[in-house]
């Protein structure tokens, strides 16, 4: 009904909008192939008749009429963060030299909400593989001494990718590099909270009306690595067998227009590790190819990556270019068969108000190291185990103990009557999303991990209990005193559905 009153009304928009008022319905103003002048007066004067009839009939046959009218503001903007020097890159502990290039930037961006009781939040996505507590911490000071936004109303989400620098003390006990690299880390990271900064403030002055919409689609290119060998993958496809363990395929949408018509930004989310790229360039592997995708076919739109709980999912195939572009032209696709769909039951009108909310729960470790065990494991431990027994030593040293427990991140956003969107911090195993779908309901529950504060690996209960890399291992590499106590995902979902109580 909407789309067909929306073609109808292309040429007497500015009539319609004035009879909205009378009859409490706000019509779309359509975006393409408006004329002006006599000819639009002349078909104005034809149809104004028509426009009486068709909008009162909008107001008779859609249910859902109070949906469509523009209550929401929006804002969006981005900044590029791609380091300007060749500084030592992330993701992979076996790099052996710094960035050797550039093969496509890494953006900061920033989408602000304000709902019609002028509530704010902002969802700032980053093209890196990850940020610590302080500089999510530092970050949000300044967003809110600059800006007045709450902790609750900032949700900093990191696409993961491989092929970003090293930020703050992130994964700091996987590198060994010198002074001068760590002072360009130091530097860097400096840089990227004013470019963050920057990015919400220019956000801020672009606050405009909008209509927004929801939806969900679906990419298929995540596999669960866990379960299945990377090298058997492709035989697997090719005989149409299907590939082993749990994953989360949907592509949640979020879908910002302006009034008149275009879209202005869409932010959407996927639960598959970005690690296509192993290379020593810059990129934003296939999260960035996706959103350029997007926003090649949306001229003037930003499109905003999030990751998802991805942290036991690859691209498979991967390390090529090309197949990060594939995999971003894959997922850009599905994304576009949502907007598409805007006018169908696909895509649904945000209305409502927002609520934000943010704890830390203390997540305890399994056991805390002895001083005994560190100073042995700092003399005879491989690499990681050397880097991790140093740092905790170091605290020692300056008086402080061997932490027991951390202050894992949980937070809620209620984006009006549609979605409840979770942002996870850590790097979150498939088996959170899938539970809390199940719990809270599966079209209407967004999971994001890698969210505030990217400190290790949140495996399920079942994933401790296997062990292996994202149970149990990649701890070491992360600095963590020991694997995380079993309670871990008993903790996390219960705060969950607290936020979704109050
Ligand atoms: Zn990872």
């Amino acid at each position: 009904m909407f789309e067909y009153l929306r073609n109808v009304h292309i040429y007497f928009a500015d009539r319609c909008a004035d009879l909205s008022k009378t009859i409490g319905v706000r019509i779309y103003r359509a975006n393409r192939c408006a004329p002006t002048g006599a000819q639009r007066d002349r078909f104005t004067r034809r149809t104004s008749l028509l426009a009486i009839v068709v909008a009162a009939a909008a107001v008779v046959a859609c249910g859902d009429v109070r949906a469509a009218e523009s209550t929401w503001k929006a804002g969006v903007a981005q900044k590029t963060i791609t380091p300007k020097k060749l500084m030592w890159m992330s993701g992979y502990g076996s790099r052996t030299a710094p960035a050797e290039g550039k093969a496509d930037d890494l953006m900061a961006k920033a989408l602000v909400l304000e709902d019609a009781d002028k509530t704010r939040v902002v969802l700032i996505t980053l093209d890196l593989v990850g940020i610590d507590r302080a500089t999510s911490q530092d970050i949000c000071k300044r967003l809110y001494e600059k800006y007045g936004f709450e902790r609750a109303q900032i949700a900093i989400n990191c696409s993961h990718t491989h092929c970003g620098p090293v930020v703050g003390t992130n994964l700091k006990a996987m590198y060994d590099i010198g002074e001068s690299q760590w002072k360009l880390v130091d530097d860097y990271t400096e840089a990227l909270k004013q470019n963050v900064v920057t990015a919400v403030g220019d956000a801020l002055k672009s606050l405009a009306p909008a209509d927004v919409y929801w939806g969900s689609g679906t990419a298929t290119f995540a596999v669960n690595r866990r379960e299945n060998k990377e090298a058997e993958v492709p035989k697997l496809r090719e005989e149409g067998k299907t590939l082993k363990g749990p994953n989360d395929h949907d592509v949640p949408v979020l879908a910002v227009y302006d009034p008149k018509g275009p879209l202005r930004a869409v932010a959407f989310g996927y639960a598959c590790h970005a690690t296509t790229l192993s290379f020593q360039n810059w990129s934003a592997d296939y999260p960035g190819r996706a959103c350029n995708e997007l926003q090649r076919r949306s001229l003037g739109a930003i499109a905003l990556f999030w990751a998802g709980c991805g942290a036991d999912q690859n691209p498979i195939p991967r390390r090529t270019y090309e197949l990060a572009e594939h995999y971003g032209k894959r997922l850009g696709e599905a994304v576009h068969s949502v907007l598409r769909d805007r006018d169908s039951k696909q895509m649904k009108p945000l209305a409502g108000r927002l609520t934000a909310e943010y704890t830390e729960i203390p997540l305890r470790f399994a056991r805390t190291p002895t001083k005994a065990e560190l100073e042995t494991e700092a003399a005879k431990g491989n690499k990681y185990e050397q880097g991790r027994a140093k740092s905790l030593l170091a605290k020692l040293s300056a008086g402080e103990a061997v932490p027991t427990e951390y202050p894992y991140p949980v937070q809620t956003w209620r984006l009006g009557d549609g979605p409840r969107f979770v942002t996870l911090g850590g790097e979150v195993v498939v088996d959170y999303a899938l539970r809390l779908k199940q719990e809270l309901g599966a079209k209407t529950t967004w999971v994001a991990g890698y969210s505030n504060d990217v400190m290790c690996y949140i495996p399920s209960r079942r994933v401790l209990g296997e062990g292996g890399y994202e149970g149990a291992s990649s701890m070491t590499i992360y600095g963590m005193p020991s694997a995380w106590h079993a309670m871990l995902e008993e903790a996390i979902v219960k705060a969950v559905h607290e936020q979704g109580k109050r």
